[in-house]
Order: structure tokens, then sequence, then C-alpha cells
């Protein structure tokens, strides 16, 4: 996978006095270009750049190494579609941890759930959380934001230590370059098996099923190789490239394509309800393709 250039004035740059983001896509040697209204932060953190913007489709943006992560007007959408599917096909959920903290969006839709108590969420950057707090969703804008315990550590080592322990595991990682190269590893595929418990249940996101198909690929297959259960499911997310986004779901016993659809926490979400937690398994043919490498 490419090692993405680090600098500012790489994927920021000013035509006819407006300032746009480009973000890359190396497998398909192409960028997208988003106008960014207002560059309102900016640093160089120990593992990445981290950048927030106003731009005017999405709202607040941000940005970690020139690709965008989480906006304030569509972030529901991966929020919902990376947490709702797993929380409602387990059984009664307790042990709930995440990888990836960003803006924690997951976290707060994971803690709808009345069975979990508190989910750890693992990051390895605190600057992220840092910035998110002071520009995107302000602390204790939940009510059980103090359910949230934050881990300040390299997700890979830190899944290691695991010991069968986890009813749920959400991989909200960023591409695969920079901190997160190590979790897009087959070992670290098979360390997130051994950490769940006999009915545990891990979901990826898996990137554009069309810009990324070796990404989404690559996931499927490789939890296939461990798990009994897996399935891709597709949302659509209006900031990414390409609207279609993706994600597999990794089962040792419960099968989402059954699950029990009274359990879905769907009294506020926005994009999630039981008509579209079935739809979004349905793969079009071109994906599935896709999938089998034709
Ligand atoms: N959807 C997110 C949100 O709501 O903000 C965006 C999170 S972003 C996709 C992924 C996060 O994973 C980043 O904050 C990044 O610092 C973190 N990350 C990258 N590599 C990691 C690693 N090896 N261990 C733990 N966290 C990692």
């Amino acid at each position: 996978m490419t090692n993405r250039k680090s600098s500012l004035t790489g994927y920021y740059k000013e035509t006819n006095e407006e300032l746009w983001l480009w973000d890359d896509i190396p497998e398909l040697d192409m960028e997208v270009g988003y106008k960014v209204e207002a560059l309102l932060y900016y640093e160089q953190s120990p593992f990445q750049e981290i950048s927030i913007v106003d731009t005017k489709g999405f709202g607040r943006m941000l940005v970690l190494d020139g690709t965008p992560q989480v906006t304030t007007k569509d972030g529901f959408i991966y929020n919902e579609m990376i947490t709702h599917i797993a929380m409602t096909t387990h059984n009664e959920p307790k042990r709930v941890a995440m990888i990836g903290g960003g803006d924690c969006g997951p976290s707060r839709e994971a803690l709808k759930y009345e069975s979990v108590g508190q989910i750890d969420v693992v990051e390895i950057d605190q600057r992220v959380v840092d910035v998110c707090r002071a520009w995107m969703t302000k602390e204790g804008s939940h009510e059980r934001e103090g359910c949230i315990r934050m881990i300040y550590r390299d997700g890979y080592k830190w899944i290691q230590e695991q010991k069968k322990n986890l009813d749920v595991l959400l991989v909200d990682r960023s591409d695969p370059y920079g901190p997160a190269t190590s979790l897009y590893k087959q070992q670290f595929y098979q360390y997130v098996y051994n950490s769940l418990t006999d009915d545990g249940i891990v979901v990826f996101q898996s990137g554009s099923p069309y810009y990324n198909q070796s990404i989404f690929r690559n996931t499927v297959q490789s939890l296939s190789k461990l798990f009994p259960i897996v399935h891709p499911y597709l949302c659509t997310i209006p900031t990414f490239p390409g609207g279609i986004w993706s994600f597999v779901i990794a089962s040792k016993k419960w099968d989402p394509l059954e699950a029990d659809l009274s359990h879905l926490q769907w009294q506020d979400t926005k994009y999630i309800d039981p008509e579209t937690f079935k739809a979004s398994f349905v793969l079009p043919s071109y994906i599935k393709n896709i999938l089998h490498g034709k």
C-alpha cells in the first residue's frame, strides 16, 4: 500500500484565491477535491497531520493526513452503521471496545444499548481526540459520556494482550498507511479473533468497495479464514469518494442476517432502522464481482 506523502501544502491547494482539499486515491490514480471555506486548525502530531476545516457541503470536517474522516453533517451515517449492526446482532453485548477513536462517535452509539456499562476506546493519538473535543463534538455532549474509557495506545499492541473477553469490537481504523498500517495485517485479524468470546462479533470499516477494492476484498478474505460467519455490508456516505462505503462484520455465533431487530436502538438514529439494517447486506452484482476479484 502506498505511503501517503504527509504535507499540509501537498493536499491543501489554493486555486484562484479558493482553498481546496485534495484527497488522493492512489489505487485509481485520482484525487477528489473539497472546497474549504476555512482552515480552522492544523497540527503535526507525533503520528499524523491533524486539521479541522469548514466546508459548504459537509459542515465541519476532521482531516487526517489529507483524508476526510468525519463531518458534522453526515458523520452520523458512519457512526450508526459501524455500530448498530453488531450491537443488535449480539444477544447481550456487555464488554465492548473500539479501536480508533477520532471524535468517538461510534462509542456514543454503542452506549445506547443498556447492557453496555462501559466502552473502552483505544486510540493511538490522543491529539486527535483532544482536537475533536475542541472543534467537533464537545466533551459532555452525551449523557453517558462518562462510560467512555479512553486508552491511549496502539490498538495492535493492545489487542494482543486481551484475553478472550470482548463481546463486540468495532475497528474504526483509518486507511492503511501511517499509524493504521498494522491494523490491516493478517496477524491483527488473528489477535482480534483471540480477543473475542465464543459468541463475539467484530466490525471493520473496509473502505470504498470501488475505490479501495483490495482493502475491501482483503478484509473479507482475511476474516473468512478465521470466522464461520462473515458478511460485507454497505451504506452511502456523501462525504466519502464515490459515496458507497463498506464494512465487514465477522461473528463466531450470531448471524446478522437472522438478528432480532427488536433489539435495534433506532429511536433517534437518522440512517439505520430495521429496513436499512436488512438492506445494507444486499450487494449489487458488480460489488459481488469485485469481491471475487472479477
Ligand atoms: N470515524 C472516526 C470519527 O468518528 O472521528 C474517525 C476515526 S479515524 C477513521 C481512525 C482513528 O484511528 C484516528 O483517530 C487514528 O488516530 C486512529 N488510529 C490509527 N491507527 C491506530 C492504531 N494503530 N491504534 C489505535 N488507533 C489508531
